[in-house]
């Protein structure tokens, strides 16, 4: 068997067709649906990742606003900036680039997010509401991962999802959502005896870890759906998963690759709840 790729990136571009449509009509409405990203400091991997929400922004018509702060800021001095957008009628999302410095706390930055301008779905009021099955926004890359596997038209209620990492933005709200589809799922982490065992015994299976290539074809089992998150830099610069895709490719019954698979899904999920914030914001 070689698995069939589930392409992120022709995913994403169709989704960002449809968005772009709709902001067509808020514009036509007279509403701008606008995006304010904030970055501390100077980590090079968050200059790119904000740069490509910016650019995806820009794309679909959204307004992007980016505020960048010296590394040393203060944390009061950055929730007073959060205050200030909170309170701005012409921003409809707001965004605070992950890490932060280690004199910012990040969940006081999170938890200043006002609600409904959570966009990245990270605030607890949000994450309460993802679980108990009411609407709200919900995290960009759990968000985008459901997406992907629906599009494969599978039937994921009594599914086994397996589950490898437990962050709160990506393991354990991927693993809600699937919950929420009526999959049965397990979580596995760091702590988690026979990893293999239970990989193993997965239909789809998700990883966020940050380990090149931690799974193998031993971890799988025939026919599953292999959901790579991982985002690693080998030595010679290339970009590579948490499962050793060519390996994999041979048991998997579809598989995403690293790049071009989950990460696209993921700024899209971005711009739907933009969108979607500017939309009830309006109502
Ligand atoms: P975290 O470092 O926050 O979490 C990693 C998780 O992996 C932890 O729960 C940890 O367990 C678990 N873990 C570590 N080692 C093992 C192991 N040997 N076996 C099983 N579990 C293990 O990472 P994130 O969730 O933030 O990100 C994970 C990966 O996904 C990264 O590569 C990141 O770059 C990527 N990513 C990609 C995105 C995209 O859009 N494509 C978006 C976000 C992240 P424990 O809790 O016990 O420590």
């Amino acid at each position: 068997m070689t698995a069939q790729i589930i392409n992120g990136f022709e995913l994403a571009k169709e989704k960002r067709a449809q968005l772009a449509k709709e902001v067509e009509q808020l514009k036509r409405e007279g509403i701008v649906p606008s995006l304010a990203v904030i970055l501390v400091g100077d980590h090079p991997a968050s200059q790119s990742y904000v740069k490509a929400k910016q650019k995806a922004c820009e794309e679909i018509g959204v307004r992007s606003v980016l505020l960048t702060f010296p590394s040393d800021i203060s944390e009061s001095f950055l929730l007073e900036q959060i205050a200030r957008l909170n309170e701005d009628g012409s921003v409809h999302g707001i965004l605070v680039q992950l890490p932060l410095p280690p004199q910012i706390n990040e969940l006081h930055v999170i938890e200043a997010i006002a609600p409904e301008k959570d966009v990245d779905g990270f605030h607890p009021l949000n994450i309460g509401r993802m679980m108990t099955g009411q609407q709200t926004f919900l995290p960009c890359t759990p968000y985008g991962i459901l997406y992907m596997v629906q599009s494969l038209q599978v039937d994921i209620a009594g599914k086994h999802v397996v589950v490898v990492g437990r962050s709160n933005i990506v393991g354990k709200p991927v693993g809600q959502l699937f919950l929420r589809e009526h999959a049965t799922v397990t979580y596995c982490h760091s702590r988690t005896n026979d990893l293999e065992a239970i990989t193993r015994q997965a239909d789809i299976l998700i990883v966020a870890v940050g380990k090149p290539k931690l799974i193998t074809s031993s971890y799988v089992k025939k026919g599953a759906i292999v959901i790579d998150v991982g985002v690693n830099r080998l030595e010679d610069g290339k970009l590579c998963g948490d499962v050793d895709f060519d390996d994999v490719k041979q048991i998997a019954s579809y598989i995403t690759p690293v790049p071009k698979g989950v990460g696209p899904m993921t700024i899209t999920m971005l711009l739907h709840n933009t969108v979607q914030a500017a939309r009830e914001q309006h109502k």
